[in-house]
This record gives C-alpha cells, sequence and structure tokens, in this order.
C-alpha cells in the first residue's frame, strides 16, 4: 500500500483523530498553514473529490457531514473547505482530501 492516507485510514500509521463517521475520518494537517487546518479524508481510496463524487456520492455526502460538523466544532464559524484536484491545482496527496481552514480555533 503506497498511500499515506491509505496508511493512515486503515491504522497502520497510527493517527490522532479528530472525528469519524460511516465513511470518513478526519485528523489535524501535519503542516498546517492556518490556526486550525484539519484534513477529512473518506476511508476507501479515491484519487481526488471528482473521483469520489462519480464512484460514491453518498461517501461524498458523508465527508462533507463530517466535514461541516468538525469545522463548526473547531472554528468560531467561518472556515474555507478545499478540495485541491490535480498536480496543477497543488494536490500533493492522490487520495481525496478536504483541507478545513480558518484563521480563528474555538477553544
Ligand atoms: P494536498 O496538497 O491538497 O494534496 O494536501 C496534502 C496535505 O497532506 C498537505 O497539507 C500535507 O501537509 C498533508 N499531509 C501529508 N502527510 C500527512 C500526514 N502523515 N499526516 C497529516 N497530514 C499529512
Ligand atoms: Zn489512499
Amino acid at each position: 500500500m503506497d498511500c499515506i492516507f491509505c496508511k493512515i485510514t486503515s491504522g497502520v500509521i497510527p493517527t490522532k483523530l479528530i472525528a469519524e463517521s460511516e465513511h470518513a475520518v478526519a485528523f489535524n494537517d501535519i503542516s498546517p498553514r492556518q490556526p486550525v487546518h484539519i484534513l477529512v479524508v473518506p476511508k476507501e481510496h479515491y484519487t481526488d473529490v471528482a473521483d469520489l463524487t462519480e464512484k460514491n456520492p453518498s461517501a461524498l455526502a458523508d465527508l462533507m457531514a463530517l466535514a461541516t460538523k468538525v469545522a463548526r466544532e473547531k472554528t468560531l464559524g467561518s472556515f474555507r473547505l478545499t478540495f485541491n484536484t490535480g498536480a496543477g491545482a497543488g494536490q500533493t496527496v492522490f487520495h481525496a482530501h478536504a483541507h478545513i481552514t480558518s484563521t480563528a480555533v474555538r477553544d
């Protein structure tokens, strides 16, 4: 298994999860670029959000529900939800993931 996020979702790389749903997990980005920087990742492997949308829309809906819940809990209500899609757009890990970023942390 070469995919770093498959290693995280399967527990091969132990990672502290912030939250989990049926189809997705949320954990802190290893290299945060904002005070809040959380990744929300489907448990199954899809290359990017377009692939996830086409192949498993119910898992996408579940991921979005988890991302919304975590964003509301960890920010003051304003946040960005970003899916870099394709190397030209800055995607470096080719397992679909949403970035939740915010300048404001809810303590
Ligand atoms: P992207 O550039 O959109 O593909 O985002 C990949 C993100 O994954 C980057 O923000 C990295 O900092 C993050 N990342 C890479 N490896 C890990 C890891 N082991 N645990 C948490 N975040 C990671
Ligand atoms: Zn993967």
